[in-house]
């Protein structure tokens, strides 16, 4: 039998995800002999051997690799036959993995938590277990080559036992960097009522679940920064929670004990129920029983509750012991970003938590759990971060050089594009303030470490005052500036991996547009190098600026006075509620000053929720349209009328008709949930006929829906019905949100292409 010998690269997300064991172990198997190595590129392996177990080698390695890593390219040429006889694990290198990919974090295995459990393993109920197959990675990591000397494990020496699990080939820990037991890993500390205990005295787990049984509000430091935690059931710990964050209304998400756990608050369908056991263990919008066991302050008026299963030991434990769900929300104060360094969330939560249940592994990085809901099926990102960051996304051609796309304002990322990898950062959060403006140079500086990339262009949107615009002109680069709603709808071509051009619909709460008023509710013809503008809504004025924001009853003023031609009906309910300030709204609206024209869909939402009595005023970005979708009747099936009005090449929504509709039914006494409902059904119909006149005119048969407006699955799911029942191609968002945290992305797309003309 003959003897071969094949050398092998692997590229991708393979360190730190147990690819060398299990090589180790496949190669063994097979009676190869050979070595395998993590280098800066990847893994290496050499295999020799006869030709047929060769050949099953190489068929295993692409068909069945271990399940945390990714391959995006594996590469043999021959090697020479050497007659070796082992098959070796290379030692790491110094310098190594600066091109290899940092893995996210990953919820705990199987094995670990059954470990965790079990009364006779030496790692029962220790908080911090890991192996190769799970664990923290991306909040650990400091820096690059991916080992714990660049971990914040760094100043834990493992114990003798754990070196052995460390340094057999064999064993399940094998190079797992975090590895540790009780013995020589982290430990939890409480702080509280009866006392301090540092990390290691008494039982701080139990002290924490007597404290929640009794009502108390808790700090839990996870993952990627603390969290504030109350039972879930006990609604003066929540409304506690509440008053004392500063969030009004804002739903809290809730972790369940187990799948079981999450059936009694939730139905869960089979896509629902893979993304809530899956590695990234992300917050899923399940939609909520009538009889779930949860207090009304947690997700008040809302018919969807945000449901996530344990991602850690300590909440496995936590959840364990308590035997019931739990709120489990962001530590910080109203829209701060989340807490994560110890001293800081102390002085921070100190007001809100009742105690904190903590431990001494630092967080490098601040990582906001994700959050994902289930569009027909697919996964539907709303907040990409814990669990998904910083796996790079493929995009469809390769950038000629590296790309930083520095995003938008609110639920910031940012974006590092080198060669065909688009790295979209972490929620950074709103841009509001130095503490997350400080959080994205930091996690700029860091990404580009890691990964090893110096951009030759710097990407941002053309708004002058977000502070990412601001700091991007800043920067020694060839600078693209890209249209707000030109980035959503690249970002949803490279979500696709498509080109373009397309029939792009844009439809979110305000971006800067190239007339430098505010954009919002755009049919683009787009490709990613550029676009047209095609169609739009009819600008109507935001009387007061950002606070027609957030008092929507402002958005219904002025779309009511246009609707009415200036005569609008005393007896609508809206006028009634706002008498007092409505006449000096109406003129701000008309003479114009403080009343900037948008052509928002997010704000037409807001006048017509006004106008329907959803609420006048909101406590959290888009709520009136949330609370307006969810009160529509999906059974009902017609649509108000709205036709398009063409002025040459371009044509325009007429809003105001649509809010003339909602106003005239309402007072003729129609339920408001069949208002909603043919109100969100006229939105879908304008989506597709829009597209129709850009598919006449353009012969484009590819539609692109981006935008937050698209988070509401009641206009999606209308809008997308449509369009494919008039034989349209529809893309949505399955990698990267619809929202501005999906604005990188595209902005990063949009460089990359104009970069090779
Ligand atoms: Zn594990
Ligand atoms: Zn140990
Ligand atoms: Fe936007």
């Amino acid at each position: 039998m003959s003897r071969r010998a094949v050398a092998v690269r692997v590229e991708g997300v393979v360190q730190g995800v147990g690819f060398r064991p299990y090589v180790h172990g496949l190669a063994t198997r097979l009676g190869l002999a050979g070595i395998v190595g993590n280098d800066e590129r990847g893994v290496f392996i050499v295999v020799e051997g006869g030709g047929a177990p060769v050949e099953e080698f190489l068929a295993a390695l692409a068909g069945d690799p271990p399940p945390l890593a990714t391959i995006e390219r594996i590469s043999t040429g021959p090697a020479p036959v050497t007659g070796r006889r082992t098959f070796v694990i290379a030692p790491s290198a110094a310098g190594e993995g600066r091109r290899a990919l940092v893995s996210p974090d990953v919820a705990t295995c199987d094995a670990c938590l059954r470990e965790v459990t079990d009364p006779a393993d030496r790692r029962h109920g220790y908080a911090f277990t890991n192996c190769t197959d799970c664990g923290p990675r991306f909040t650990i990591v400091r820096d690059v080559p991916y080992d714990r000397a660049n971990t914040t494990m760094a100043g834990f020496l493992m114990c003798a036992d754990c070196a052995g699990e460390y340094h057999d080939p064999a064993d399940r820990r094998f190079h797992a960097q975090p590895v540790c037991c009780a013995a020589c890993g982290p430990r939890l500390g409480f702080t509280g009522p009866g006392g301090t205990g540092p990390p290691g005295t008494g039982d701080p787990l139990r002290r924490a679940v007597r404290l929640l049984r009794a009502g108390g509000v808790l700090a839990v430091k996870g993952l990627g920064g603390y969290h504030l935690a109350a039972l879930a059931a006990h609604e003066p710990a929540v409304a506690a929670l509440r008053a004392r964050k500063h969030r009004e209304d804002k739903p809290f998400a809730v972790m369940a004990g187990d799948l079981d756990e999450a059936r009694r608050l939730c139905e869960v369908d089979p896509a629902e129920e893979r993304l809530l056991t899956g590695p990234a263990r992300p917050v899923v919008l399940l939609r909520r029983l009538p009889d779930a066991p949860v207090a009304p302050s947690v997700a008040p008026g809302n018919r969807w509750l945000g449901v996530l299963l344990p991602y850690t030991p300590l909440h496995h434990l936590l959840l364990r012991e308590l035997g019931r769900p739990i709120v489990l929300t962001s530590g910080n104060v109203s829209d701060e970003p989340i807490a994560y360094r110890d001293e800081d969330a102390l002085e921070r939560l100190g007001g809100i938590a009742d105690a904190f249940l903590t431990h001494d592994r630092p967080i490098h990085v601040r990582t906001d759990d994700s959050v994902v809901r289930v569009f027909r099926g697919r996964d539907l990102p709303i907040r990409r971060s814990r669990g998904y960051v910083p796996r790079p996304l493929a995009l469809a051609r390769a950038a000629p050089r590296p790309v930083l796309a520095c995003g938008a304002e609110l639920k910031h990322t940012f974006c590092l594009v080198k060669e065909d990898r688009a790295f979209v950062s972490h929620h950074i959060g709103d841009l509001g303030n130095y503490e997350t403006l400080r959080s994205f140079t930091e996690g700029v500086e860091h990404f580009r470490r890691l990964f090893d990339i110096t951009p030759g262009v710097v990407a941002h949107d053309l708004h002058p005052e977000y502070l990412s615009t601001k700091w991007a002109l800043d920067q020694d680069a060839d600078l693209v500036g890209v249209q707000h709603h030109h980035a959503h709808v690249a970002s949803c071509l490279a979500d696709n991996g498509v080109a373009g051009p397309v029939a792009g619909v844009a439809f979110d709460g305000l971006g800067y547009g190239l007339d430098g008023t505010l954009w919002g509710g755009e049919f683009l013809v787009a490709g990613l190098a550029g676009f047209e503008r095609a169609g739009h809504l009819v600008p109507v004025p935001m009387p007061g600026g950002v606070t027609a924001i957030r008092q929507p009853w402002r958005m219904a003023a002025a779309y009511l006075d246009l609707a009415y031609e200036g005569d609008v009906p005393e007896d609508l309910d809206v006028v009634r509620r706002n008498a007092g300030q409505w006449a000096a709204v109406v003129a701000l609206a008309r003479r114009g000053g403080n009343a900037p024209p948008t052509s928002s869909m997010g704000r037409l939402f807001d006048a017509v929720a006004a106008v329907a009595g959803v609420r006048d005023a909101i406590t959290y970005e888009g709520q009136a349209a949330v609370e307006f979708e969810q009160l529509a009747d999906p059974a009902v099936d017609d649509a108000y009328a709205c036709g398009l009005d063409l002025a040459g090449t371009r044509f325009t929504v007429p809003g105001a008709a649509l809010v003339r509709a909602v106003a005239d039914d309402l007072r003729a006494g129609v339920p408001r949930d069949v208002v909603a409902a043919r109100f969100h059904n006229a939105v879908a119909r304008v989506v597709a006929d829009g597209c129709a006149l850009i598919r006449e005119a353009r012969g484009l048969s590819t539609v692109a829906l981006s935008g937050g407006v698209f988070q509401n699955l009641l206009l999606l799911g209308r809008a997308v019905t449509l369009l494919e029942e008039r034989g349209f191609t529809v893309l949505t968002h399955h990698r990267v949100p619809p929202n501005d945290g999906g604005v990188s992305l595209g902005q990063a797309a949009v460089a990359a292409a104009r970069d090779h003309a």
